[in-house]
C-alpha cells in the first residue's frame, strides 16, 4: 500500500494541481489531506471541489474549524483573519457544511492523520509541546506513525526506547526504523514556510517502510497574482515566491 499525504493546500489550486500531476507518476493507492485546504489562497472553492472529485478524504484543519465555529476567527492574526473571513464568504453553503463536518483525525493503514497534534487537535502546533513532554505525547495515539501539518514545515521525530530524537527530513526517500514510532510533519502544498517555494508532500510506502518527501515546482507567481487580484492580504502572496 502506498499512501500520499498532503497538507495545508490553502486554496492554492496551482500548487494542488501540480502535486496531483506529480502524484500521477508515483503509483499511489490512496491520497489523504491533513486539512487547511482553504484560507490564504485565491481558489478555495475550486480546491475543495477537486478534493471531492478526486475522492481525497481530509481531516479538519484550524481554517476549516472557522467554518464550523466562526468564534475561532478571533484566534488568528489580523491578516489571516481577514483572509479567512473573505474565504468563508466566498464558499458555497454546502462547501462550508462539508468542511465543518470533517473529522478531527483519521486512522488509516496504521497511520494517524491529524492537522495539528495528536491525538486530534487541529489547533495545537508541534512546536508548542515542551521537548521534555515529547516522549510522553507518543502515548496519546495507538498508531505507530502519526502525520501532522499545521506548521508548514517538514520534520521527523522518532521515539525509540523512551527517547525522542529529531531527524532531518528533506527531499527524497527515508527508510523508517520498524522498531520505532514516528511523528512526521509533512510540510505544506500551498503555503510553504521553509524558504523553498516548491509544494511539499509525502508518500508512505507501507510494504517497504519508506517515507518519500516530494518537492514540486509550480507557477507560484501566478498563484500569488491571483491572491492579489482577489483582494486577499498581500503578505500571503509574497510568501509564495520566497
Ligand atoms: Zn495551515
Amino acid at each position: 500500500m502506498r499512501l500520499a499525504i498532503l497538507s495545508d493546500i490553502h486554496g492554492n489550486l496551482d500548487a494542488f494541481e501540480a502535486v496531483l500531476e506529480d502524484l500521477a507518476t508515483r503509483r499511489v493507492d490512496a491520497v489523504y489531506s491533513l486539512g487547511d485546504n482553504i484560507g490564504y489562497g485565491a481558489q478555495p472553492e475550486e480546491v475543495v471541489e477537486l478534493l471531492v472529485r478526486r475522492g481525497i478524504p481530509s481531516v479538519l484543519g484550524n481554517h476549516e474549524l472557522a467554518a464550523l465555529d466562526p468564534s475561532t476567527l478571533d484566534w488568528f492574526n489580523p491578516a489571516a483573519r481577514r483572509s479567512l473571513a473573505l474565504t468563508l464568504s466566498w464558499l458555497r453553503p454546502d462547501t462550508r457544511a462539508f468542511l465543518a463536518a470533517l473529522p478531527r483525525f483519521r486512522s488509516v493503514h496504521g497511520l494517524r492523520l491529524v492537522h495539528g497534534f495528536p491525538p486530534d487537535s487541529p489547533t495545537t502546533y508541534l512546536f508548542e509541546i515542551p521537548w521534555l513532554d515529547f516522549a510522553a505525547r507518543f502515548a496519546c495515539f495507538p498508531e505507530r506513525i502519526c502525520l501532522v501539518g499545521h506548521t508548514h514545515l517538514l520534520g521527523l521525530y522518532r521515539l525509540l526506547e523512551g527517547q525522542v530524537r529529531e531527524e532531518a527530513l528533506s527531499e527524497g526517500e527515508h527508510a523508517l526504523d520498524p522498531a520505532s514510532r514516528y511523528l512526521v510533519n509533512v510540510g505544506s502544498v500551498g503555503q510553504p514556510r521553509d524558504g523553498d517555494p516548491r509544494a511539499k508532500y509525502v508518500i508512505w510506502d507501507e510494504g517497504r517502510g519508506t517515507l518519500e518527501v516530494r518537492c514540486v515546482s509550480y507557477d507560484a507567481p501566478a498563484a500569488a497574482a491571483r491572491i492579489l487580484a482577489r483582494g486577499l492580504p498581500p503578505e500571503h502572496a509574497r510568501r509564495l515566491c520566497r
